[in-house]
């Protein structure tokens, strides 16, 4: 992605159960899931009896050093990966959740966003709750304390009173449960490794712990996994659900299979169809922006017939805490990350395919970048359509001063970025691209028809800003 910066990712959760390990796993699948959050992560391991934790700032191996997984004993846990989409980035924001009482505890960890959040904080308050934080999975554990029943029982109630997008995983004595919201917009997995089950965001984290993949939790399904094995509560289906079709486009990794499908060969398709829809067929040869444009720009050289090569190369060893020292050397830093291959590119004509602008502050010094290095044309290439209106689901794009599609058009953007030629793939292409009917998914960043009607006032606020203006689902 051309904008990295100001497109943050959503969280990564995971959860196992039966295993003699669970720290060692969870590590492991939190490592996979890394690319889905960066600021915090943390474990809750328990035995069922007892039940302990590690949380910190910033990436998992920094979180968990040598020898600290050692006092993390059980046979199950949740881990959790977060990138803030509601609360500011803090320890105590950082998750999972951990609720000890006298007699029992529970932990959670969430991915996804609350939209009715205001409204459900500011009744548990009026009932006496007190907050320590300001997330979504304190409030759903406020939700279950004043609930009365049963555990599955006051988890379905909750259920029915929230709103918005929420995968997650919940740690009790008894095992682990896994959920995913009625629209179903984040992915969760089931995955089994001998006895154990897992319960992950993508498959990639089933992979490196060696598991096999068993299914999708189903959008409106509570799976558990306790003592007597793997049991499901089901919601009625919806007949229309609103996967988020950004996690094909960006979040998701390309070795994962999200809803069903492998995401690799989705993004090729993506890149094939604005080959189709946007050639141009003079340029010498197709070059991804790395790595987010790789599957996509392979897609588009194999659509077109053009050449494929690497225009530029990305340096994997840029941690996220690079610090700018000063302003007059600040655009230095994004030759840091990734640098034009100058005898690949002098004097050639290039379709550069990256997967989406979200400012297009950063696309302007890449294209100079490129430019500087000898390319004679550049012609940017995207793989979905524009961005113009803000995500209130778990994706945190959400501020319209941050979308350089709400107030441009498409050849002003051209123009911003310094490019010879830009398109973006239509609506219609990238639905075509995709292997699920268009009215299971999400697609309300580009088309301004949201899946939920926002009400609350946090969110309604952003949407007011957006000059566009939201529709409901049709
Ligand atoms: S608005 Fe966009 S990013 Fe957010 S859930 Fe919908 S498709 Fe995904």
């Amino acid at each position: 992605m051309f904008d990295t910066p100001s497109k943050k990712e959503a969280c990564g959760i995971f959860g196992i159960y039966g295993v003699d390990d669970p720290a060692k796993h969870i590590y492991l699948g939190l490592y996979a899931l890394q690319h889905r959050g960066q600021e915090s992560a943390g474990i809750v391991v328990s035995d069922g009896v007892t039940v302990s934790t590690r949380k910190g700032m910033g990436l998992v191996p920094d979180v968990f050093r040598n020898g600290e997984l050692e006092d993390l004993k059980g046979n199950m846990g949740i881990g959790h990966v977060r990138y803030s989409t509601t609360g500011s980035s803090m320890l105590r924001n950082a998750q999972p959740f951990l609720v000890e009482q006298i007699d029992r505890f529970f932990a959670l960890g969430h991915n996804g966003n609350i939209v009715n959040i205001s409204k459900l904080r500011r009744k548990l308050e009026s009932a006496g709750a007190i907050f320590q934080t300001s997330t979504d999975s304190e409030l759903i554990a406020h939700l279950i304390l004043h609930k009365k029943g049963p555990l599955e029982e006051r988890l379905v109630k909750v259920f029915q009173e929230l709103r918005g997008a929420w995968s997650l995983v919940f740690l009790s004595s008894n095992g682990i449960y896994a959920a995913r919201d009625p629209f179903g917009f984040r992915p969760l997995c089931i995955g089994r490794k001998g006895d154990a089950i897992i319960f992950a965001s993508e498959t990639c984290a089933l992979d490196i712990i060696e598991a096999d993949y068993v299914r999708d939790v189903e959008p409106g399904e509570i799976v558990v996994a306790d003592k007597d094995g793997l049991r499901s509560i089901k919601s009625p289906q919806r007949k229309n659900l609103a996967m988020c079709i950004f996690e094909y486009i960006y979040f998701s990794r390309p070795d994962s299979s999200i809803f069903g499908h492998g995401v690799y060969q989705i993004r090729k398709s993506l890149g094939v169809q604005v080959a189709l829809e946007s050639p141009v067929p003079e340029a010498d040869f197709v070059a991804p922006m790395p790595a987010s444009g790789n599957y996509a720009a392979l897609g588009y050289a194999q659509g077109s017939g053009l050449p494929f090569e690497f225009g530029v190369i990305r340096n994997h060893y840029v941690g996220r805490t690079f610090i700018q020292p000063s302003p007059a050397i600040r655009n230095l830093g994004v030759r840091l990350k990734l640098n034009p291959v100058r005898e690949i590119l002098k004097d050639k004509s290039v379709v550069v395919v990256d997967d989406s602008i979200v400012r297009g502050t950063t696309s302007k010094l890449r294209t100079r970048a490129l430019r500087e290095a000898g390319a004679r044309e550049i012609h940017m290439r995207i793989s979905c359509p524009p961005i113009r209106f803000p995500c209130f689901f778990g994706i945190d794009f959400s501020s319209k001063g941050e979308l350089i599609a709400c107030s441009k058009s498409v050849q002003q953007i051209c123009d911003f970025i310094e490019a010879d030629s830009l398109a973006y793939l239509s609506l219609e292409g990238m639905l075509r691209a995709m292997p699920i009917p268009a009215k299971d998914f999400c697609t309300a960043c580009f088309t301004g028809k949201y899946p939920i009607q926002i009400t609350d006032d946090s969110t309604k606020m952003c949407l007011e800003m957006n000059t566009a203006g939201p529709s409901a689902w049709p």
